[in-house]
């Protein structure tokens, strides 16, 4: 007679092998080698994939099960908040500038990542990383459609929000965050993870979202924090896998070491570079004051990035070469690059202004050893132009550098009076540089980076007109029609924030919010 079999039920490490690495396999008719192309030519050694260690042992089943919880409560948020009119309850109408630069230059790159994780995802050999690779590339697409949804409220009531896509790929200040992201993922599989996963998400991911979503959470945009927390619910996932790619590369050979140590300082200084636009925002665009990027950055990463880097000292793993230059910067870079955008916002797709006094006390307070010295007075200097209707923009294009392609704003460590640029030759031709660590990597790949699309440059070559115009034609204003071919609305999009459409509206709907009539058909309601 049959025995009725009794299903034994796996435990959760037996499960996750079974649904994971188990169904990796061994190729036979094909070389290894053949099938996945891409994990060696970087030089990175791997004897013993199996050695990768999986902390969170997630399923598909149960990925998709978590993900879909959160997603309903972020809906459901979004729903109350657009239902409510939420915009009408944020503090003040400059913070949706800062909403701007997050849905121009941050949700574009969580689409990257989602591209740059499925390639990583498809060229490792360990079905371990391929299957934390794969995970993240959907929370990345996840990231960026709730991001436009959440976003695409503002979009109906501000400026300044309805093409990010098109401006992504075409303005000049997007090329930053832009080619940040495009050089990590034309690099190799472990290249890609120790730029994004381990660089920016594990040691600097904290600077970039912390002062988006607490700022968000101060200026009343209670859609944002939503959006950011569930974002940052997967972020642990994220920074698990960066760290365990770092260690297990330099566990596997001592040969990796060098590699993975010159990838450090590299991404660490092009991620820094990068969050000059984040510590803006958050010294100069948030009404509502959180902490000051120079706080932030002695929290985040002198104290959190020192520790972590006493840890991989014993892998013979040294703090990023950029690091002091980058801990000498948190007293300058938020002020030259809110000076920069002021100067040239009319060529932007956001508004500036020029802080309140008591904006001006609190900016004093927090760098006393820069402000006043070197940032005040020519911001009150802006403010008596533009009183005698004379706001200031500047007309001439910026040298910009050729990795990190930011216009050359920034000063040399040490002294904060004089233009830090550096230069080198590469095949009869000259390019130019912010920094010794932008040139440095520079020279390590010049084939790569002469390649740059360089905004300004670009400008001047004449590729930036519409096909309707000819640039030569006297009488065109050559950056009213470069605004064409971004897709800007010069004047609405971007500018003075003091005399812009958005200030206009916002400043009427709070008026009308208050009418008798509003009143009148609320009690109606009740
Ligand atoms: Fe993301
Ligand atoms: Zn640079």
């Amino acid at each position: 007679m049959d025995k009725a079999v009794k299903k034994k039920k796996l435990g959760l490490k037996q499960r996750y092998t079974t649904m994971t690495r188990d169904l990796a396999w061994e190729t036979s008719y094909q070389d290894m080698d053949k099938v996945f192309p891409y994990d060696k030519y970087e030089g990175i050694k791997i004897h013993d994939w199996d050695k990768w260690e999986d902390p969170f042992r997630l399923t598909m089943d149960a990925y998709w099960k978590y993900q879909g919880e959160k997603d309903k409560k972020l809906y459901a948020v979004i729903d109350a908040f657009a239902q409510n009119n939420g915009q009408l309850g944020i503090s003040d109408a400059r913070y949706v500038n800062a909403l701007k630069l997050f849905i121009q230059g941050v949700s574009p790159l969580e689409y990257y990542a989602h591209r740059g994780f499925a390639h990583a995802g498809r060229h490792f050999t360990g079905a371990g990383v391929r299957v934390a690779s794969q995970m993240q590339s959907i929370d990345e697409l996840r990231h960026y459609q709730t991001q436009a949804h959440t976003i695409s409220h503002y979009n109906r009531h501000f400026n300044g929000m309805h093409d990010n896509i098109k401006w992504f790929d075409r303005m000049w200040y997007l090329a930053v965050p832009k080619s940040f992201f495009e050089d990590a993922f034309s690099g190799g599989p472990f290249e890609f993870l120790t730029a994004v996963s381990f660089s920016f998400e594990y040691v600097l991911t904290n600077l970039l979202f912390v002062p988006f979503m607490s700022g968000a959470a101060h200026n009343g945009d209670m859609a944002t924090v939503t959006f950011g927390f569930s974002a940052q619910s997967d972020e642990s996932r994220h920074m698990t896998l960066g760290i365990e790619c770092i260690k297990f590369m330099l566990e596997q050979d001592p040969d990796n070491v060098p590699i993975v140590q010159r990838w450090i300082d590299k991404w660490f200084w092009r991620g820094y570079r990068l969050l000059t636009l984040v510590a803006m925002m958050q010294d100069y665009m948030l009404p509502k004051r959180v902490m000051s990027w120079k706080e932030a950055w002695e929290m985040y990463a002198e104290s959190n990035g020192g520790a972590l880097f006493k840890d991989l000292a014993r892998y013979g793993i040294r703090p990023p070469k950029g690091w002091e230059d980058a801990c000498e910067g948190k007293d300058h870079i938020s002020h030259q690059a809110w000076g920069t955008f002021y100067q040239y916002s009319h060529a932007a797709a956001f508004h500036t202004w020029i802080p309140k006094a008591d904006e001006m006390q609190w900016l004093s307070e927090k760098y006393p050893q820069s402000f006043d010295r070197h940032y005040r007075s020519r911001l009150e200097y802006w403010d008596d132009l533009a009183k005698q209707d004379d706001r200031w923009f500047n007309q001439h294009l910026p040298m910009l550098c050729q990795t990190c392609q930011i216009p050359m704003v920034f000063t040399e460590p040490g002294d904060p009076t004089k233009i830090s640029l550096r230069e080198t030759k590469y095949e009869g031709q000259k390019y130019h540089f912010c920094s010794d660590h932008c040139k440095e990597i520079f020279q390590h790949e010049p084939r790569k980076y002469v390649q740059a699309w360089l905004p300004v440059h670009q400008i001047y070559q004449g590729s930036c007109y519409p096909e309707d115009i000819n640039p030569e034609s006297p009488g065109d204003s050559p950056v009213r029609e470069v605004l064409r071919y971004y897709g800007v609305v010069g004047g609405q999009d971007n500018g003075e924030f003091e005399t812009s459409q958005d200030r206009h509206n916002f400043d009427g709907w709070l008026g009308k919010a208050h009418k008798p009539e509003q009143q009148t058909e609320q009690e109606a309601n009740k």
